[in-house]
């Protein structure tokens, strides 16, 4: 049976080679871009392979249209079995590994957990019910290094803060589902420090291996693990 993923923030970046990824695993995938424009021109990227990728407007911040969005992926494509949570933003600063936390005003805090946290939890809930009464489905959401609790520090305190949530939400979101026993992974994925707008050209790793493990979560067979955070696809501290 062909797969349909939803893969938020996936005109550039790591999202974009996720949906590369999974077309070329035979999945159908959606790249939900807040520009449309930049969406077309990501997927005319990928069309010459002959992928079977789509593409929806989405912007993650606006969390009341996320309700509508997914209605209408589900209408014209069909039930989304796959949800890549992948659409973030790092606004801290000025300073990055430096930026203060006494210069973190509420504005940037509010804009960060909009699109990085308040954007998934909604996704998920309104993607999730469906999964659960299909009986399958599998959740990823595209956390950081920089919200890992175990190793937490200074810089990025915004981004950092937004990426332990998320990695919360995975916990709680599992937890709720497994007891439905219903064959549904939902888990984090750290990628590493890869070569991307937001990584910058010095990161140590490409876009092709900061995609593999999140595309690894995405088609995890039913004995996959659940409630998990991921990276280089062994289990990680929170
Ligand atoms: P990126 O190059 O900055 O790309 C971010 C993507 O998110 C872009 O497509 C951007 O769209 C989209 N986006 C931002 N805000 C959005 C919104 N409100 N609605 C919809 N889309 C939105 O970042 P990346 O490096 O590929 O990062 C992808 C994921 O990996 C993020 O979750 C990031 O936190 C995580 N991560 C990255 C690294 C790294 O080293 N690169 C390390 C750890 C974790 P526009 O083009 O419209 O701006």
């Amino acid at each position: 049976m062909t797969h349909l993923a939803l893969v938020t923030g996936a005109n550039r970046g790591i999202g974009l080679e996720i949906v590369r990824q999974l077309a070329a695993r035979g999945v159908r995938a959606v790249i939900a871009a807040r520009d449309i424009v930049k969406g077309l021109a990501a997927a005319g990227q990928l069309k010459a392979p002959g992928l079977d990728v789509s593409v929806v407007t989405l912007d993650v911040s606006r969390a009341e249209s996320i309700t509508r969005v997914v209605a209408h992926v589900e209408s014209k494509f069909g039930p989304i079995d796959i949800l890549v949570n992948n659409a973030a933003i790092l606004i801290d600063g000025p300073g990055g590994f430096d930026a203060s936390l006494f210069d973190l005003t509420p504005e940037t805090m509010r804009a960060t957990f909009e699109t990085n946290l308040i954007g998934p939890l909604e996704l998920i809930r309104a993607v999730v019910p469906g999964m659960c009464q299909r009986g399958y489905g599998r959740v990823v959401n595209v956390s950081s290094a920089a919200g890992q609790l175990a190793h937490m520090d200074m810089g990025f305190p915004g981004y950092r803060m937004s990426k332990s949530a998320l990695n919360a939400l995975t916990c709680i979101a599992a937890a709720e589902v497994a007891r439905d026993g219903v064959d549904i992974k939902i888990n984090a994925v750290d990628p590493g420090w890869v070569r991307t707008d937001m990584g910058g050209p010095d990161a140590a790793r490409s876009v092709e291996q900061g995609a593999e493990t999140a595309v690894w979560l995405a088609t995890l067979p039913a004995d996959g693990p659940t409630g998990g955070f991921f990276r280089d696809k062994k289990s990680i501290a929170w």
